[in-house]
């Protein structure tokens, strides 16, 4: 959508998912504007994105507390940076429906799982002779 303003401000943002124009906050490019468009929609299809985008959240948010920066808390070894990424970018891929789960093993450390539960959790586990778990 053009934007005539001279003054080349952009309040009028376009949702991708259901076209509705949006009067937004002052905005520096019409991609910003359309972007905080869809952040604010209430569409089924701008209200499924945003719940998506949480639960990877929530799924990120549990993995790095399970193997990564919260694992030292719980006195466990936290994983290295290659292992944590493949764990997020699996539960993404679980949010996402394309996979359903994992079962990884990090040489001598633990073995890391992840399910999708009746609810359509995710379910994180971590295993080394003892077990912690976490659902979100
Ligand atoms: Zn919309």
């Amino acid at each position: 959508m053009e934007n005539n303003n001279s003054e080349r401000s952009y309040i009028r943002g376009v949702c991708r998912y259901c076209g509705q124009a949006l009067i937004v906050s002052l905005s520096e490019s019409q991609e910003e504007a359309d972007e905080k468009a869809a952040e604010e929609c209430d569409c089924d299809g701008a209200v499924k994105a945003r719940r998506t985008r949480e639960r990877i959240q929530n799924a990120t948010d549990g993995i790095e507390k399970i193997f990564g920066s919260g694992a030292a808390d719980a006195d466990y070894e936290p994983l290295g940076a290659a292992a944590l990424e493949y764990l997020k970018a699996t539960a993404t891929l679980m949010v996402e429906e394309i996979i359903e789960g994992v079962s990884v093993k990090i040489p001598g450390v633990c073995v890391a799982k992840l399910s999708m539960t009746g609810k359509g959790n995710i379910k994180i586990c971590r295993s080394e002779g003892r077990t912690r778990t976490i659902e979100s």
